[in-house]
């Protein structure tokens, strides 16, 4: 049976490979466990790893860091427990810096264990994780929503509630609307701000998005679509260097843009005079913390998100699912099953 799938090297001109096995459960060490992944998921930052963008990447490597399963086998010392439900976060944490003792455990700088990166990650039937490197998964969720929600909504909780201090009645901007983090941030964008005006780059994403709670679509090929939309409050930039400037040029005086796509390869020019006049405000805001999440799964029990779930896949083809999100135009979370 498939047991894993292992990126051999960076770059696209090698197939992913995939790896069989007999199934036997790996056994943790001390501090971790052992989660039998039910699905993964397969996000736009698996292709920026793939393209070996991140310094730090070790191959060969299992790629993928959006998994939910349930624990198999539990080390020593561990606080979970055999049948819990759990989903990934990113990485680890130390659990005594500065940045984790203040709670904040997704800034930490010292957490190794970076799934995908420097860890093997999700694209597995069995995964060893340490037991900080989880938070509690809804027992109910279907498997492939449960897999993306701390990359999804939770990337998008942090950035519109947690960082962007998201409040009633605002008026907020969402580019690359389409994508997993998009079609989130439209649900909770909706649930708070007065408007939310989608931007894509592509049309026949207008009534998906509307249905998910956009009061606007505007269809942007140019990236100047800073010209036709009225100045937004906060806008959540889900793109990169191809939107990042009409986005700023996008909000009302003394707005703020939250960033979390890094789509292309290139560095961003920032025009400083623009933020310094306009007292405009640009804020990174690190991945979802447990906290985050135990918000996204509150807020989902008062009143269930739509599933950004668009396509699900058997695990061996993640190869192929990988060069479809290259190619672009997909909308939601593509995931793949275990
Ligand atoms: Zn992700
Ligand atoms: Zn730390």
């Amino acid at each position: 049976m498939i047991e894993k799938i292992v990126m051999t090297e960076s770059g696209w001109d090698a197939d992913l490979a995939v790896v069989t096995g007999d199934g036997t459960v790996p056994q943790p060490g001390p501090g971790q466990v052992t989660v039998a992944i039910e699905a993964t998921g397969v996000c736009y930052r698996d292709l920026i790893d793939r393209d070996g963008r991140i310094p730090f990447l070790q191959t060969p490597v299992v790629p993928g860091h959006e998994g939910v399963g349930r624990i198999v086998a539990v080390g020593a010392g561990s606080e979970w427990s055999i049948g819990d439900r759990v989903a990934t976060l990113h990485r680890n944490n130390c659990g005594d810096c500065t940045t984790c003792s203040a709670g904040e455990t997704s800034l930490c700088q010292s957490g190794a264990w970076v799934l995908g990166l420097l860890a093997d990650g999700t694209y597995a039937r069995h995964l060893i994780l340490p037991c900080n490197g989880l938070y509690r998964a809804d027992k109910d969720m279907d498997a492939g929503m449960a897999a993306s929600l701390h990359c999804t909504f939770g990337t998008a909780w942090r950035s519109l509630v947690t960082a962007g201090k998201l409040v009633k009645g605002e008026r907020v901007l969402i580019t690359g609307a389409n994508g997993g983090v998009g079609a989130a941030a439209v649900q909770i964008a909706a649930r708070f701000a007065d408007e939310v005006v989608a931007v894509v780059r592509r049309a026949g994403h207008e009534a998906y998005l509307k249905s998910l709670g956009a009061t606007q679509v505007v269809v942007s090929k140019d990236n100047r679509f800073h010209y036709s939309i009225a100045p937004a409050d906060l806008a959540l930039d889900c793109v990169g260097v191809p939107t990042f400037n009409a986005a700023v040029r996008s909000l009302r005086v003394g707005g703020r843009v939250v960033v979390v796509g890094n789509v292309t390869n290139e560095r961003s020019p920032v025009n400083l005079g623009h933020l310094i006049t306009m007292g405009k405000s640009v804020i990174g805001p690190g991945g979802a913390s447990p906290q985050d999440m135990a918000a996204v799964l509150a807020e989902h029990r008062r009143q269930a998100f739509v599933s950004i779930v668009t396509e699900e896949h058997a695990l061996e083809d993640a190869d192929v699912v990988q060069r479809r999100l290259l190619a672009g135009g997909l909308r939601g979370r593509m995931v793949l099953r275990a």
